[in-house]
């Protein structure tokens, strides 16, 4: 197999969420290129509109809340019924919350584990049965270096990522005798609106990001998008079960 078509996605669809900005956009332009056609979901409709104007041919978007837990089954079916089966799936979606423990009240909780986790196993699950029946399929969950060591004052958010983590490993035994992948990519400080903003706030929290990120830099969004171009792709077809840190070297601290 050439170089090209090892890496090559062409002929198969992509589901990211949370596609419409951030991350998770970056991961779809990406996949484009890769020749992935893309759909993107989000709560936003104008962002999404403005996404899929961007990525251009190859792309759709459906509007859904994940936390609309009984939307899932019916969005897959209808994603699946007018773009075609999904070979790959990459949970992105995601919110965060900077609080002091002590502070976090019940629905904070909820709200974060509704998002990043319980959501994350619907949308796994609905697209697992379909993957399995078809026996192929790749799944990446986007969970964070917050899954791989502990950081002050985001104890919900850092909760669901690891139980993220815990969960690709469950799922690793039970659809890889299917042909079906499931691999993390776990994110360090990727320079995303959403982080600039919460950086940018506070020189300080900024200035500790990059002191304990060893190559001194922010990732661009799309380091995580060829990471996940890799996963989805035939150049890591033996790659199951892992959670790949996409980070300048931040889990290993120094
Ligand atoms: P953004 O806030 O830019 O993107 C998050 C996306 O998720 C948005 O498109 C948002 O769309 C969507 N989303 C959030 N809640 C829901 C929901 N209930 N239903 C549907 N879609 C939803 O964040 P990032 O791009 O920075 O983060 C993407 C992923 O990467 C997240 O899982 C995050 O935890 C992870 N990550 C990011 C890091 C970084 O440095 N940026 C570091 C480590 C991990 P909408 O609001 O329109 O619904």
């Amino acid at each position: 197999m050439s170089i090209q078509n090892i890496f090559s996605l062409e002929g198969k669809v992509a589901l990211i969420t949370g596609g419409g900005s951030g991350i998770g956009f970056y991961i779809a332009q990406c996949m484009i290129q890769a020749g992935a056609k893309v759909v993107i979901t989000g709560r936003r409709e104008t962002v999404l509109q403005e996404a899929v104007a961007a990525l251009g041919a190859g792309s759709s978007y459906f509007v859904n809340d994940i936390t609309d837990l009984k939307s899932i089954p019916a969005l897959i079916s209808d994603i699946e019924s007018k773009v075609g089966p999904i070979d790959i799936l990459i949970n992105n979606a995601g919110i965060n919350m900077k609080k002091h423990a002590v502070e976090v009240t019940d629905e904070d909780f909820d709200r974060i584990i509704q998002t990043n986790l319980h959501a994350v196993f619907s949308i796994t699950r609905e697209c697992g049965k379909r993957m399995i029946e078809r026996k192929k399929g790749s799944i990446i969950m986007i969970t964070s270096m917050a899954a791989l060591y502990g950081i002050d004052r985001v104890v919900a958010y850092t909760a669901s990522k690891s139980a993220v983590g815990g969960m690709v490993k469950a799922l690793t035994t039970e659809f890889s005798p299917y042909n079906v992948r499931i691999n993390a990519i776990a994110p360090g400080f990727i320079e995303t609106p959403m982080m600039l903003t919460a950086m940018n706030g506070d020189p300080a929290r900024r200035d500790k990001a990059m002191g304990r990120t060893p190559m001194g830099t922010w990732g661009k969004p799309d380091d995580i998008g060829w990471a996940a171009v890799f996963l989805a792709s035939e150049a890591s077809k033996f790659i199951t079960g892992v959670s790949l840190p996409v980070d300048g070297g931040n889990s290993i601290g120094f």
